[in-house]
């Protein structure tokens, strides 16, 4: 079986793992004009600053959009069907991640988890709140 895909951290994006990694999520926040921003960047989207900063997220937020997934690459064949979901963060951004319920719906509150899959990656996904 082909080995899984996995992120490979980067000058703008390691900030992000590293929380990640210590079971934080973790986004950049514009210190230009103040606003939030995903995924990391070297430039704010909004403003064109380069001066961004980091803030931790609550973890929680809502599933904005989501998509179950049946039909797949050879790498993921083994775990669909899975759920892919856009979670808008209480913060105002949007994260792509799975999805860990079971019955998935527009406007479900989620929370952030990690998931271990190697000594230097932890990637998030979202469940259900209880
Ligand atoms: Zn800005």
């Amino acid at each position: 079986m082909t080995e899984r895909p996995l992120p490979v951290p980067d000058r703008d994006t390691a900030p992000f793992w590293e929380a990640a990694r210590e079971g934080r999520l973790r986004i950049q926040r514009c210190l230009g004009c103040g606003r939030n921003v995903f995924y990391p960047r070297p430039v704010c989207p909004h403003c064109l600053s380069s001066e961004l900063g980091w803030i931790d997220c609550s973890g929680r937020g809502s599933v904005y959009s989501y998509t179950v997934v049946h039909r797949t690459s050879e790498e993921f064949r083994d775990q669909v069907p899975f759920t892919v979901a856009l979670v808008e963060l209480e913060e105002g951004v949007r994260l792509l991640a799975r999805l860990d319920v079971g019955e998935p719906r527009v406007g479900m509150p989620v929370e952030v988890a990690f998931e271990r899959v190697s000594d230097e990656l932890s990637l998030p996904h979202f469940k259900e709140v209880d």
